[in-house]
C-alpha cells in the first residue's frame, strides 16, 4: 500500500458514495513510525497528519515544521489537561475532547491565547470500560456544554471495538452528530476507512495501510 493507493481509494469511496471529491479529509497517522517513513509521505506532497501522544508528536513535529510548509496537525489521542497548553501549540485540531474538565481546560487556554484548535468529541459507541470518550447517552449533553463554553466544536469522534462491525458504530455517530447539527465525522482507519466515508466521515485517520505496520519494539 503507500499514499498513492490509499488516495486513490479514498476517491473511489468519495464517488461511490455520491460525495463531492476532497469532502474527505486523509490524516495519515504517523505515530511510532520511523522518521524516514513520515519524510517519504512529506515528499509526497502530504500535509496533513495525526499522532496519538503529545510528547511523541513535540519531539518530532518542530523539526519537519523547519523544513515543510503548511504541515496540518491533528490529536488523535487522550489528552490530559496538564498537556493541553503544549498541544495548544502543536495541533491544528484535538479528536479526543472526552470530559468536562478537558472542555473547561481548552476554553480557558483558548480565552488566554485567543486562539483554539478545530475540536471533536470523542464518543464511546461500544460502551467499552477500557475506551475513553463519553458513553452516547450523555453526548448531545456533552455538545451542549462545549457550545456554552464557546468552544469550536467542529464534530464527533469514535473508535469502533475490535470485534464488532465498524459500520453499526458509524451510523450511531453520524446520527448523534446530524442531531446535534454538527458536520465533522472523525471515522475510519487501515481496515474500515471505505465503510466511513460511505456512512459520511469527513475525517479518516489512516495509519498502517499508509506507513506498514507499526513496529513498537
Ligand atoms: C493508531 C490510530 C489510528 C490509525 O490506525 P491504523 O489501523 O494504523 O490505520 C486511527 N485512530 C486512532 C485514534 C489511532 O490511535
Amino acid at each position: 500500500m503507500g499514499l498513492s493507493e490509499i488516495k486513490e481509494r479514498v476517491q473511489k469511496a468519495e464517488a461511490e458514495a455520491g460525495r463531492a471529491p476532497g469532502s474527505v479529509t486523509l490524516i495519515a497517522v504517523s505515530k511510532v513510525q520511523p522518521d524516514a517513513r513520515v519524510e517519504a509521505v512529506l515528499e509526497e506532497g502530504h500535509r496533513t497528519f495525526g499522532e496519538n501522544r503529545v510528547q511523541e508528536a513535540a519531539g518530532k513535529w518542530p523539526g519537519f515544521r523547519e523544513r515543510y510548509e503548511g504541515i496540518d496537525l491533528h490529536l488523535i489521542g487522550p489528552l490530559q489537561t496538564n498537556k493541553a497548553r503544549q498541544a495548544f501549540d502543536l495541533f491544528q485540531a484535538i479528536h479526543s475532547v472526552d470530559r468536562p474538565k478537558l472542555a473547561q481546560t481548552i476554553a480557558r487556554l483558548a480565552q488566554e491565547t485567543g486562539h483554539c484548535p478545530d475540536l471533536f468529541l470523542q464518543v464511546n459507541t461500544g460502551e467499552e470500560d477500557q475506551k475513553a470518550g463519553v458513553l452516547p447517552g450523555d453526548t448531545d449533553a456533552f455538545v451542549a456544554d462545549c457550545r456554552a463554553l464557546d468552544l469550536p466544536v467542529k464534530g464527533l469522534m469514535c473508535i469502533p471495538p475490535v470485534d464488532e462491525e465498524p459500520s453499526l458504530h458509524f451510523a450511531l455517530l453520524a446520527k448523534m452528530a446530524a442531531r446535534n447539527g454538527l458536520s465533522g465525522l472523525s471515522m475510519g482507519m487501515s481496515g474500515d476507512f471505505e465503510r466511513a466515508i460511505a456512512l459520511g466521515a469527513t475525517h479518516i485517520r489512516v495509519g498502517s495501510a499508509i506507513f506498514g505496520e507499526r513496529d513498537y519494539t
